[in-house]
């Protein structure tokens, strides 16, 4: 089977050009971004808190997390797609998703979802953690102003009103949580391919990506 990985910030593009890659190269496309946000959105909806560890814990065992193959996720056969991007679960999905046991089990969530098929699956340990064996793997950054462009761009388009100088405080807050979490931290290695998005089109990026697959 073959795995494509990518690993990036908030707001890279990395949702984007994942999708079209698929398309373009019939890969499976897995948003493992969306599996932390279903256990951030589930807690949230049972009062919990981040320090809530063991309920969070238990609360992930029971949880039925599927993606569609037109891309929307479900979680308990409900369509949350656009639930779990909401302001609120932007907020506490990072610091969730530091939870090593959590990460245990949507780590291996995640790799059964590429049981049988060529993926291409992104996230933030993807290369590292969940496919340290991928045929391929990059890493997808930009500028955090034009990340929060981006996702102001992204949210509006979902109706979701956030101002842009509110994104920027949170995707950096974001970033560096991300960045110094004790287990499946994002990090840069040697044998990504590393692309800065910053002054790049979406075609180009998916040029550049589907080149380096070739
Ligand atoms: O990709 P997205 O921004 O939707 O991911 C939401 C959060 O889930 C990230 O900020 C990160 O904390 C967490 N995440 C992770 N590991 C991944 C993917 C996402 O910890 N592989």
């Amino acid at each position: 089977m073959k795995i494509v990985a990518i690993d990036g910030p908030a707001g890279s593009g990395k949702g984007t050009i994942t999708k079209i890659v698929a398309e373009k190269l019939n890969l499976i496309y897995i948003d493992s971004g969306a599996t932390y946000r279903c256990v951030a959105l589930a807690a949230l909806r049972n009062n919990l808190k981040v320090e809530d560890k063991e309920e969070i814990i238990k609360l992930t065992k029971t949880l039925k997390i599927e993606f569609t193959k037109d891309g929307r996720t479900i979680l308990n056969n409900e369509d949350v797609s656009k639930e779990i991007r909401s302001k609120e679960v932007s907020e506490i999905v990072s610091p969730i998703s530091s939870i090593v046991e959590v990460r245990e089990i949507l780590v291996d969530l995640q790799r059964k979802m590429a049981n049988d098929h060529d993926v291409i699956m992104e996230g933030r340990d993807i290369t590292t953690v969940v496919f340290p064996n991928a045929n391929y793997k990059f890493y997808l950054d930009a500028s955090i102003e034009e990340r929060a462009r981006r996702r102001f761009k992204q949210n509006e388009e979902m109706n979701i009103h956030i101002p842009m100088e509110e994104l920027i405080e949170s995707i950096e807050k974001r970033d560096y949580n991300d960045m110094h979490k004790p287990v499946g931290s994002l990090m840069r290695t040697n044998d990504q391919i590393y692309i800065d998005s910053t002054n790049m089109t979406i075609d180009e990026v998916v040029n550049e990506i589907i080149k380096n697959i070739k």
